[in-house]
């Protein structure tokens, strides 16, 4: 039995598909019927706060009408029944991954359940709607809150933390994601730099698919149990 190699994973909107939440780019380049600079950008937010806090309102909603799939239970068995490390990164903003049992999960794109102010940036949980007149619990104005997503523009989270994950990693996999958003579609040759061996799980190719070494092409929710399972047994799990 070989060592166990440091395990990174990034997984994106394709993972949770089959949950039943919209990917972003499967149909006609909408999410949930809206183009990214009207809904995802720090401009639209400017322009027009009311449909954007409406926009996430409704994704934070949507989040308690689905549940998790078998890649996300089989990722969580991964991450608590492997010898070494296992370092889980999404681009999701729901929290499939958490209600799936994962206890580590670095949400580089911030989190649906979660809001910040602007005006004082402290940031907290949040269960239930936003909107323009929203009082920050901290300072107690209003006009500043936010979902804490990372928009189009905005730099993502935790990229020291990442950086030193992929520098250490031994085996890369990217799970349902397009490879069309950055800094997250280069991470497949930042880890193939480290000597990770690399691989990719998704229904389709990808705008980077050239760039792994290995496929399995396929539904998250068939394909991912399938990869788990077969590194699981070479430590006897
Ligand atoms: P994307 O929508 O651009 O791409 C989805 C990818 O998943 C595609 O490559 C598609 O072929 C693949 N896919 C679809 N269904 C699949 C399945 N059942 N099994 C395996 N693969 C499947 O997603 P992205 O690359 O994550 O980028 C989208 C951005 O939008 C992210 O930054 C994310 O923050 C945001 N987003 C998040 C959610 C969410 O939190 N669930 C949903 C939509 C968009």
């Amino acid at each position: 039995m070989s060592a166990p190699l440091p395990i990174v994973i990034l997984t994106g909107a394709g993972i949770s598909a089959e949950s039943g939440l919209a990917t972003f780019r499967d149909k006609d380049g909408l999410w949930e019927g809206h183009r990214v600079e009207d809904v995802a950008c720090p401009d639209a937010f400017r322009r027009n706060p009311a449909l954007v806090h409406r926009f996430y309102n409704l994704r934070r909603a949507g989040l308690s009408e689905v549940e998790p799939n078998a890649a996300h239970f089989a990722l969580a068995r991964l991450q608590h029944e492997y010898p070494g490390e296992v370092t889980l990164i999404t681009q999701n903003v729901d929290d499939l991954h958490e209600r799936a049992g994962s206890a580590s999960v670095i949400h580089m794109h911030g989190e649906l359940r979660k809001v910040r102010c602007d005006l004082c940036w402290r940031g907290r949980e949040w269960e239930g709607d936003l909107d323009t007149e929203t009082v920050c619990p901290f300072c107690n104005r209003a006009g500043g809150m936010r979902p804490d997503i990372v928009w189009f523009g905005e730099i993502p989270k935790f990229m020291e933390r990442i950086g030193r994950a992929l520098d250490r990693a031994g085996i890369f996999a990217a799970i349902g994601t397009s490879g069309h958003v950055y800094p997250a579609a280069g991470f497949v040759s930042m880890a193939a730099a480290s000597g990770a061996e690399t691989l990719e799980i998704n229904n389709a190719g990808t705008a980077v698919s050239s760039h792994f070494d290995r496929h399995l092409t396929g539904p998250a929710t068939v394909q991912v149990p399938v990869w788990v399972d077969d590194i699981l047994n070479r430590f006897g799990k």
